[in-house]
C-alpha cells in the first residue's frame, strides 16, 4: 500500500427518517433557543413546517430567499435579519443553494449552523463555500464553514422531482470518482467513495420508477453522506475544475452539468488511474468490468439529459470553455492537454456516450 496522511474532521450526523424531532433536543444540547430557519422560496413550505410542527414557533424567523450560487446581497439581508431578530443560531433547510446561505451568514456571524439537506449535493458536511458578487463566483475553504450538525431526515427527500433526484445523485457520484484519484487520497475515503458510489448507483435507477420509496431514498441520502465527506475530505480535479467553469461562464445548471460531464472527464483520466477505474467498475452495476461504460448504463437507465446544448451552450463556446479550462493550472492525474479536453467538451456539449479515446 502507497503512504498516506489522514486527517479526520469533526462531524456530528443524525440519520434517518423523522430525524427532524431531534432538532429541539439538539437545540438545547448546544443551549440553543432562538434559530434563524433558512430555505429557498419554493421550499418554505418545509421552513414553516419546522417552525411550527417542530419547534412550535419558538424561532428568530424564516428566511426563505436562499438562491443559487449564494449571491452575496442575499446574504447582506439575512445577516441582517439574523442580527434585527437575535438570532442564536442558523438552521438550513434544503439543498446546496440554502445551505450555502447558512455557511455564508454563520462564517460572517459565528453563528452555530445546523444543517438539514434535502438534496444529495453534499455541502452540509464540506468547508467550502462559493459566493457570487458582481457576476464572478469566488471560492473559499475554511473549517469554520462546515456546518456543526447535519441532520439527515429521509422524509425531506421525499418531495425531491424525480429529474434532480437523478442529476443530484450523480453531482454526489462525481465527489466519490474525483476522491478515488485525488492527489491527497487515502485508504479511508476510498473505502466511503466505494460505498457512497454503490449506494446511489443501486437506489437512483429505483427512484426513477418509485420516488417515494423509503428505502430507496434511504440508502441515496446515505450513499450522498458518504460522497459529500469525499468531497470535504480530498481535493477534486479536472471534473470539477470542468463544472465550475460552464456553470460559471455560461450560467449552466450546477447537478445538470455535472451529471452530463462526468463521463467523459473519468474516460479523460482513465489511462492514469487504474486503481480507481477497478473501484468504481466494482460499486457500478452492469459496469462489465469497465467504469466508463459503468456511467453510461447509469445515465441511460436514469434518463436524464446528456448534451449542454440542451441547456443553452452554444457550439462557438466550446473553444472558450476549453481556453478558461486549460488557462490556471491545478493538479489532475493527467495532465491538461488543450486538445483532448476541448474534444471532451465538444462531446458533452453534444450529448454523446463517453468513449475510452480521448
Ligand atoms: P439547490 O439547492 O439549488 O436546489 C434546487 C431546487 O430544488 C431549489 O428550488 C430547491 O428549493 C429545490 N429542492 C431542494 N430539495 C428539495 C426537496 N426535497 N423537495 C422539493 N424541492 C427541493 O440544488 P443543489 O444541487 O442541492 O445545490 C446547488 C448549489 O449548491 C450550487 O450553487 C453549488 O455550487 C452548491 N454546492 C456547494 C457545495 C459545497 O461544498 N460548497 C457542494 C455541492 C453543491
Amino acid at each position: 500500500m502507497d503512504g498516506f496522511e489522514y486527517t479526520a474532521h469533526p462531524a456530528r450526523i443524525i440519520f434517518g427518517s423523522g430525524t427532524i424531532k431531534k432538532l429541539p433536543g439538539e437545540l438545547s444540547r448546544l443551549n440553543l433557543s432562538h434559530p434563524l430557519l433558512l430555505s429557498t422560496p419554493e421550499q418554505t413550505s418545509h421552513a414553516e413546517q419546522v417552525k411550527n410542527d417542530v419547534l412550535h414557533g419558538k424561532v428568530a424567523g424564516v428566511f426563505g430567499q436562499a438562491t443559487m450560487h449564494t449571491p452575496t446581497d442575499v446574504t447582506e439581508r439575512a445577516v441582517e435579519f439574523a442580527r434585527s431578530s437575535n438570532a442564536d443560531s442558523i438552521v438550513s433547510i434544503g439543498g446546496g443553494s440554502t445551505i450555502g446561505l447558512g455557511k455564508a451568514i454563520s462564517i460572517r456571524t459565528g453563528l452555530y449552523h445546523i444543517a438539514v439537506p434535502t438534496t444529495y449535493a453534499g455541502s452540509e458536511v464540506t468547508p467550502i463555500l462559493g459566493e457570487t458578487a458582481g457576476g464572478r463566483k469566488e471560492t473559499r475553504s475554511d473549517p469554520k464553514i462546515r456546518p456543526g450538525t447535519v441532520i439527515y431526515d429521509v422524509d425531506y427527500t421525499l418531495t425531491l422531482p424525480v429529474g434532480l433526484t437523478a442529476t443530484s445523485g450523480v453531482n454526489a457520484i462525481a465527489h466519490a470518482v474525483e476522491a478515488l484519484y485525488a492527489q491527497n487520497s487515502n485508504p479511508i475515503i476510498s473505502l466511503l467513495a466505494q460505498e457512497g458510489t454503490r449506494s446511489l448507483a443501486t437506489s437512483l435507477p429505483e427512484l426513477m420508477n418509485d420516488p417515494k420509496s423509503q428505502r430507496a431514498r434511504s440508502t441515496a441520502l446515505y450513499g450522498a453522506w458518504l460522497c459529500g465527506t469525499c468531497l470535504g475530505n480530498v481535493g477534486m480535479s479536472l471534473h470539477h475544475k470542468l463544472c465550475h467553469v460552464l456553470g460559471g461562464s455560461f450560467n449552466l445548471p450546477h447537478a445538470e452539468t455535472h451529471t452530463i460531464v462526468l463521463p467523459h472527464a473519468l474516460s479523460y483520466n482513465a489511462p492514469k488511474v487504474p486503481e480507481a477505474l477497478r473501484r468504481l467498475a466494482e460499486a457500478l452495476p452492469e459496469s462489465n468490468g469497465d467504469a466508463v461504460h459503468g456511467l453510461n448504463v447509469l445515465l441511460a437507465k436514469l434518463k436524464v439529459q446528456r448534451g449542454l446544448e440542451a441547456f443553452g451552450m452554444k457550439e462557438s463556446d466550446i473553444d472558450k470553455a476549453a481556453d478558461i479550462a486549460v488557462s490556471n493550472p491545478y493538479w489532475n492525474p493527467r495532465e491538461i492537454e488543450r486538445t483532448a479536453v476541448r474534444e471532451l467538451i465538444r462531446r458533452a456539449w453534444a450529448g454523446e456516450d463517453a468513449r475510452s479515446d480521448l
